[in-house]
């Protein structure tokens, strides 16, 4: 069912074992991508979804040519890329358009830089802004426009250019769900009718949906650093029906791989969690949005056992944030991830029959023998005589490993779990962490079975 990877004649960009590596807190180069490989093709749409942080945005700005890789090459129609490639236009999240210029002038941006004298910078634009919807705005500030709206000046200001490759960012996620809905079918009416002269997209998504009622290719992304891990063929008609079991089929294959142990490269990953390392990141997920995703598992008309892609309609949460949740409550051993289901174990059994005592005790044991960060600090504390030490001190380990930003978030995960289990405590002034006055926990662990 997959399409060949190898190189065919009718690829545009290439991408061969692009790698590239950012500073990291502690300024020791970290590597960001490792060995990429990916062709667009004429003619077809590509997904690209991943969590946060895995390199998605630096692989499409390395594509665009805004930055160049460490390491590989960037072919594109066979020749080395060499800075900002004219015919490839991105489209970002944010709506980046200038307060100050009208709907109009804003289009007009890109072609003025390109030297395209000022009748047919204005012809195209018009056409542009017709083409996206907008006729009418043309005078418009992006402050009098919806945010929709102004997603739609941002795609017209790369389709005026009649870009080859246009590289979408997740430009529909800061939108609302209807309105990001209705602007990515225009897109696909436009590209299916051949008003545009695009020959590949390549979209990045939070949104599992989204990328498959889209791509004709969807590839997942794993982290720490960014790899293609996973690749699926859509082999649809477009317009897709997002309600037919295709659909579903591939969305919960999806939801599986997002979900499953990201250790293994190359062919499935497995559906053990992976085993977590010292500076590793951790699942954003608090212990509430935890506690609240087991209890609705036990219920009607999951009890057990949920299929990701209900569960995220049913909490509203995002896909991203239910990934969040779901890998953590894996991680710990509370839940399991199957194939795009998630099934409660035992254990989350008994912590959702629990009284707070018991669930505090049960999460504080789990993140001391799955979490190394938890245990770490748990072990500095114990060793140190006045069993108190300062965040800063994880914090500079942390950032050998992460970014700043990510070191930041990663150890302000472990405080929180690590406070809700009575692993620790944590005073928010003055940022130092202590053990717990009584140290319940370790009693109860011994005469816990
Ligand atoms: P994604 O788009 O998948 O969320 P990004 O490509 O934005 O991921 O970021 C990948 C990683 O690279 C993150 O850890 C981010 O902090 C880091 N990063 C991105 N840009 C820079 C930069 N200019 N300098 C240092 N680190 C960066
Ligand atoms: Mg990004």
């Amino acid at each position: 069912m997959e399409r060949p990877t190898e190189t065919t004649a009718s690829a545009i960009i290439e991408l061969k074992a692009v790698g590239k590596s950012f500073r990291s807190g502690s300024g020791s180069a970290r590597p960001v991508l490792d060995n990429v490989d990916l062709t667009l093709r004429a003619g077809e749409i590509v997904a690209l979804l991943g969590r946060s942080g895995s390199g998605k945005s630096t692989l499409l700005r390395i594509m665009a040519g805004l930055i160049g890789s460490d390491s590989g090459q960037v072919l594109y129609k066979g020749l080395p890329l060499y800075g900002t490639a004219r015919d490839i236009s991105m489209v970002f999240q944010s709506f980046a358009l200038f307060p100050w210029l009208t709907v109009q002038q804003n289009v007009e941006l890109g072609m003025e830089a390109r030297g395209i004298p000022a009748e047919e910078r204005e012809r195209r634009a018009t056409q542009a802004i017709e083409m996206i919807g907008l006729s009418g705005f043309e005078g418009a500030l992006p402050r009098e426009l919806s945010g929709g709206m102004r997603q739609r000046v941002g795609i017209a200001r790369a389709l005026v250019l009649e870009p080859e490759i246009l590289l979408m960012d997740e430009a529909f996620s800061a939108l609302d769900v209807l309105t990001g809905e209705r602007l990515r079918d225009d897109i696909l009416d436009l590209w299916e009718s051949g008003q545009i002269p695009t020959k590949a997209m390549l979209v990045v998504s939070h949104n599992i949906e989204e990328a498959v009622m889209m791509a004709d290719r969807v590839l997942i992304f794993a982290s720490d650093p960014g790899c293609i891990r996973y690749e699926l063929a859509v082999n649809l008609p477009r317009p897709r029906d997002v309600e037919s079991e295709a659909v579903r089929a591939l969305v919960d294959d999806i939801y599986g791989q997002l979900t499953a142990g990201e250790t293994r490269r190359g062919g499935r990953a497995s559906d053990a969690p992976p085993k977590l390392r010292l500076g590793d990141r951790l699942p954003e997920a608090d212990v509430t949005r935890m506690e609240g995703l087991l209890e609705i598992l036990t219920l009607e008309p999951y009890l057990g056992r949920a299929d990701l892609p209900h569960l995220a309609d049913a909490t509203e949460l995002t896909d991203d944030e239910l990934l969040h949740v779901s890998s953590a409550l894996s991680l710990l051993g509370f839940a399991q991830v199957v194939g795009g289901d998630i099934l409660i174990t035992e254990l989350g059994q008994r912590y959702v029959a629990g009284n707070n005592t018991l669930r505090q005790t049960l999460f504080g044991q789990q993140i001391l023998a799955h979490i190394p960060l938890v245990a770490y600090i748990r072990h500095g504390l114990e060793q140190d005589p006045s069993g108190d030490l300062h965040e800063n001190l994880f914090l500079k380990l942390l950032r050998f490993t992460l970014s700043e930003a990510e070191a930041e978030r990663v150890l302000k995960v472990a405080i929180e779990w690590g406070r809700y289990g009575e692993v620790y405590e944590y005073d928010y002034t003055s940022g130092v962490i202590r053990l717990p006055e009584e140290d319940l926990l370790q009693a109860e662990g011994e005469t816990a079975p």
